[in-house]
């Protein structure tokens, strides 16, 4: 069963905060934080995942 946390990663961009539709297709990576829990985020495009993915 999905957690809410992973719901809430399909519905808002996870750079900018932007909702997403959810009837179109979004870029998404994924994270697997030290405790081995995966976290997925999405977002509004693909600038917002490059600029996430390389803040510098
Ligand atoms: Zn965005």
């Amino acid at each position: 069963m999905a957690s809410s946390a992973d719901r809430d990663a399909f519905e808002v961009c996870g750079r900018c905060g932007e909702p997403l539709a959810g009837t179109d297709w979004y870029p998404a990576t994924t994270r697997l934080r030290a405790d081995g829990t995966r976290l997925v985020f999405s977002f509004c495009d693909r600038h917002c995942l490059a600029a996430w993915d390389r803040p510098d």
